[in-house]
């Protein structure tokens, strides 16, 4: 099964993807944190050709053979993965690994373009939204700095997502928009469990 999880910066998509992939015992495919592995490895002189991105148990990000996950969450690699994920090439090389790890195993990836553009017939797709403010918020907790600096990049990145012409952010028109801005993480893997039962009933029906 293929479960596909798209959404703005902060919205809560990369822990509800952990937490459903967890319950399933699918793999958990952060795909945010591929592309923030490609912005460190430009900031490590790497070229695309040598930089290879692998992802392991419990979303764990290797560039080359270093396990890099603690190295992506900076405002930094927020801003410079961005930047990246608009480059046609590192678009292709990154789907291409994506669909690789959906091939071989059951898989909960987060992103921009997974209901879109990786997955497009994927089993079961999520669309997760949170107010901005909120999302800033979200994101301050995290990584520390003043709210309104946070809410600046955070509406800088989504108008660079959305707009940009390789997979721009958007709910594919088949996917269950989920507002998360008054939820609790887990209210939000309940919303997401039930719609995986729903979907294994009407398979087996
Ligand atoms: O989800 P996260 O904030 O870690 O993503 C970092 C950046 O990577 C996003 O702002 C977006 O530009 C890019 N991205 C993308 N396509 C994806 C996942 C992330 O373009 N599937």
């Amino acid at each position: 099964m293929r479960i596909a999880i798209d959404g703005p910066a902060a919205s809560g998509k990369t822990t509800l993807a952990r937490l459903l992939a967890d319950s399933l015992g699918f793999l958990f495919v952060p795909t945010g944190a591929m592309y923030r592995a490609v912005a460190l490895a430009r900031i490590r002189h790497l070229g695309l050709e040598e930089t290879s991105i692998n992802v392991h148990k419990g979303g764990r990000i290797y560039l080359g053979g270093e396990d890099v996950t603690d190295q992506l969450a900076s405002p930094e690699l927020d801003r410079m993965s961005s930047q990246v994920a608009m480059d046609q090439d590192v678009r292709a090389h990154l789907v291409d690994v994506q669909r690789d790890l959906a091939e071989s195993t059951d898989v909960v990836m987060e992103g921009r373009d997974i209901g879109t553009v990786v997955l497009p017939d994927a089993e079961l797709k999520l669309y997760v939204w949170a107010d901005p403010r909120e999302r800033a918020f979200r994101r301050q907790r995290q990584q520390g700095g003043a709210v309104e600096e946070v809410l600046a990049a955070i509406m800088q990145r989504d108008e660079r997502d959305t707009t940009r012409d390789a997979s721009p952010l958007r709910p594919a028109d088949d996917a269950h928009v989920v507002d998360t801005t008054n939820l609790n993480p887990q209210q939000v893997l309940d919303v997401a469990l039930k719609l995986v039962e729903e979907y294994r009933a009407r398979k087996d029906s």
